[in-house]
């Protein structure tokens, strides 16, 4: 089997992106490149993450073309591949359902950085994409534009997407997503939430970058 370790641990990540809520059941989707060969291991369409094993982790190349594997590539692989090929300094993509980011994406207003954690991964106030049926090549087109040359993005009335140099910093971004967004949440119940000042943001950012992102 080709590329049996990578497609592995993307099995296991898609699971612990169930098992801590990020989605349910076959929604969502995430990839991972391998940067020697530039083949991209990526989720199968509509399937169950609790089945999935390490197999069903679909082997594509850079536009979407399938290279091993017994089962159709996620839908959203135009994204995954769109947001890959432009951005050397990351080699996964991951997206998710999680609530209460997604919540942002129906009020279209952007993710302000309350929390450090949130800053350290994010970077910046999370942009909303505006809403278009996904899974086409001019939505992945919108999407790659509005996250830029951040680290995650709203999908509006949709969910969200964040990116990362390994499985394991670009899983703690989704959770630093959610996190920021819940707490920004409960703090407008309490009163006007201060976010972070922006040199503060960019000085965790860039410690974030020197330590995870080689
Ligand atoms: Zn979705």
């Amino acid at each position: 089997m080709m590329l049996g370790e990578l497609r592995a641990e993307v099995a296991r990540y898609a699971k612990k992106m169930v098992a801590s809520g990020l989605v349910r059941a076959a929604q969502g989707n995430l990839s991972a490149r391998d940067p020697q060969t530039g083949l991209i291991c990526i989720t199968p369409s509509g399937m169950d993450y609790d089945l999935v094993s390490t197999e069903d982790i679909m082997v594509i190349d850079d536009q979407g073309g399938v290279v091993e594997g017994a089962h159709r590539p996620s839908v959203e692989t135009p994204l995954h591949t769109l947001v890959l090929r432009r951005r050397s300094d990351i080699n996964c993509v991951m997206h998710t359902h999680s609530l209460y980011a997604t919540a942002f994406g129906v009020v279209y207003e952007p993710l302000p950085m309350v929390l450090a954690e949130s800053a350290l991964c994010l970077g910046g106030a999370v942009p909303i994409a505006p809403y278009q049926m996904s899974g086409t090549p001019e939505f992945a087109e919108l999407v790659a534009e509005t996250l830029g040359e951040g680290n995650a993005v709203i999908w509006g009335n949709h969910g969200a997407m964040v990116v990362g140099p390994s499985l394991s910093a670009t899983f703690s971004a989704a959770h630093a997503l959610e996190d920021g967004a819940q707490v920004y949440w409960l703090a407008r119940q309490l009163g006007t939430p201060i976010p972070l000042p922006p040199d503060e943001v960019e000085k965790l950012h860039t410690f974030w970058r020197e330590h995870y992102a080689k």
